[in-house]
């Protein structure tokens, strides 16, 4: 089914947008397919095509092919990226497998970034802006309402007149601006005041501008982004920014934002790619963005935990829930005893974030009790490493267990672990001395003593690890078969910022250049692990492709990169026949950063 003829469009994801795109180029007679990962959703297009509603109520049809694999799609010459913001990522690495050297993505997405991520996995040739007020709602899978006529401004881009042909012939109003990204903030503008909002009060647009106390955040929200802009150099479509919101608020006053039916529908919402990123703005320009930031924290306190989707009645237990914090080891040992079994642990060094809380969850979901230890363990930092800088905040990590539903919390402190007199260590030998162990002499010593004595003390039935730490889990677990602990080691996947970034303690040393520069290791990784999807599986040479990924970016110094067997971690050489890890350490600036991708069948 590859869409790679000159009449063939690509379209990024199955939602409103993606639907009334496709509905109007299969209607204007071109190939449509759509890539998409929503069940239902691609049943439904597979099922009945793409099914348009207009305002009367009559309906029509229209033939879409439609995938969930790239693959079904090499060598695709135009695509539009209409997925949300935080799916910007996976649609970036589907396209990377997919997209002719020759071809272009253009993105109609709402949000800041979006274009920057996707140049990041397809080259900067490869990716154009666009921006459209054409608007949609979603009636159900497959099914959608256009929502006005709109206008679509497209960016100069040498390769972008097929795609605005296509467009201009599938009925929509195409103009070139020299400037698409004014536009995009003139968007972003009234999407940072009104979408917040609305989904944080359940309330639709124009009740914005009933209430005098919304009506003064609405405004006071416009004159703060527009601040941001205005410091950028960036001269937004619009004289007034406070009269353009009130317009559009007032003109949409019965529309429901997609933020809002977002947060209704316990789905994830697009605020880091909307106020998420004018606070990142504001911190570059030294413009303060006190509004975008608590409507970020408090719209991002809405999105469900996985718990939430998994338990109906989860926020229930949760709300009357107890969790019992201990220091000492009688206290410990005490508390322990009352668990009910199975006992899932969870060790952290704490300043948690997403990683951790994954890990959280997952315990929480498998065993009837939870137990997490806070302990920032000296022995595994070696002399000039960033122990007494390390990052703490008990008291925000404790209320953050809390609300995962944790049973038991331990902090122990040095003299506790560590004795006076203290002799006793664990080695393992092979698997700890390659890669970070040869990097970080006697560092697998320390983690490999502090977790023996927690699991001693906690006795625990499960014990979670993030994969983000990949020679850390392979020690572990041949440290608890060897010392015949009888528990499971389960491992969890690595969790990622929208940016690729994987999380770590260790990023807040990173300032906002470094921050950005950062993303440069999943980059690498994920542009070897391409590679290998499309045939060249020869180990060397994925190896090089990493390493010149990395030496493109300035801020970044490669401290080692290796292709090595997932269990065993010896070095591979030639053909990779089944599974391997690429892993890599890298300073940006002072800060070393570690991340690993698996790479083969999984
Ligand atoms: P730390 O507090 O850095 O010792 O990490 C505690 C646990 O969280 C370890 O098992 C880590 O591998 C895991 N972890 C850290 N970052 C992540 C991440 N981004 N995704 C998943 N797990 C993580």
């Amino acid at each position: 089914m590859s869409p790679n003829t000159n009449n063939s469009m690509l379209i990024m994801g199955t939602g409103a947008m993606a639907c009334l795109f496709a509905a109007r180029l299969s209607a204007a007679s071109y190939r449509v397919t759509m890539l998409g990962t929503w069940r239902e959703g691609l049943q439904a297009l597979r099922k009945n095509g793409v099914v348009l509603v207009d305002n009367d109520g009559s309906e029509r049809s229209f033939p879409v092919q439609v995938t969930n694999s790239p693959q079904d799609c090499n060598g695709v010459r135009f695509a539009l990226v209409l997925v949300k913001s935080w799916q910007t990522q996976r649609a970036a690495q589907q396209l990377a497998e997919c997209l002719s050297t020759q071809g272009l993505a253009l993105t109609l997405q709402n949000g800041l970034g979006n274009l920057e991520l996707l140049a990041q996995f397809l080259g900067a040739q490869c990716v154009a802006l666009g921006v459209t007020t054409t608007g949609a709602t979603l009636l159900g899978p497959g099914r959608v309402r256009p929502g006005g006529e709109g206008v679509i401004s497209l960016n100069g881009h040498p390769r972008m007149a097929p795609i605005a042909r296509m467009l201009s012939k599938a009925g929509f109003t195409i103009e070139t601006t020299p400037d698409a990204t004014a536009l995009l903030w003139g968007k972003l503008v009234i999407n940072a005041a009104i979408n917040p909002i609305t989904a944080l009060l359940g309330i639709p647009n124009g009740e914005l501008l009933a209430r005098e106390t919304t009506r003064s955040l609405l405004r006071a929200s416009a004159r703060e982004t527009a601040a941001v802009a205005s410091a950028q150099g960036i001269q937004l479509p619009y004289p007034d920014p406070v009269a353009a919101v009130e317009s559009i608020a007032s003109r949409t006053a019965k529309n429901r934002s997609s933020m809002l039916q977002d947060v209704q529908r316990g789905a994830p919402t697009e605020i880091d790619a909307i106020c998420g990123a004018i606070v990142q703005a504001g911190e570059r320009t030294g413009i303060q963005t006190p509004i975008n930031s608590i409507l970020l924290q408090l719209v991002k306190a809405m999105h469900p935990t996985e718990k939430d989707k998994s338990t109906k009645t989860s926020r229930e237990i949760i709300r009357g829930h107890k969790m019992e914090k201990v220091t000492s080891l009688a206290d410990l040992r005490d508390a322990r005893a009352r668990l009910p079994a199975p006992v899932g642990f969870v060790p952290t060094m704490g300043y948690l974030h997403e990683g951790h809380l994954s890990l959280v969850r997952a315990a929480r979901a498998e065993c009837a009790s939870v137990v997490v230890s806070i302990f920032v363990n000296p022995t595994q930092f070696s002399p000039n490493e960033d122990l007494s800088n390390y990052p703490r905040d008990v008291q925000r990590d404790l209320n953050l267990l809390k609300e995962e539903g944790v049973d038991l919390v331990w902090t122990p402190t040095p003299e506790i672990m560590y004795p006076p007199g203290y002799q006793t260590w664990i080695t393992v030998e092979e698997a700890a001395s390659v890669l970070e162990g040869s990097m970080r002499p006697g560092h697998f010593r320390g983690v490999a003593t502090v977790v023996a004595k927690l699991f001693n003390a906690i006795i625990p039935d499960k014990a979670y690890f993030g994969q983000k730490d990949a020679q850390q889990a392979v020690v572990i677990r041949r440290m608890t078969h060897d010392l015949n602990f009888n528990l499971d080691v389960v491992v969890c996947p690595t969790i990622r910022e929208p940016d690729g970034l994987a999380l770590s303690s260790r990023n807040v040393y990173l300032n906002p250049n470094e921050r950005q520069a950062a993303t440069v290791l999943c980059r690498a990784l994920v542009k070897a692990q391409v590679a290998f999807s499309k045939g060249d599986h020869d180990a060397k040479r994925l190896l090089q492709i990493t390493i010149e990924v990395i030496e493109s970016e300035p801020l970044a110094r490669l401290q080692y990169v290796s292709c090595a067997h997932p269990d065993t971690l010896h070095e591979l050489e030639g053909e990779i026949h089944t599974q391997a890890l690429l892993s890599m350490a890298v300073y940006i600036g002072k800060t070393r950063l570690i991340d690993n991708v698996m790479i083969g069948d999984q």
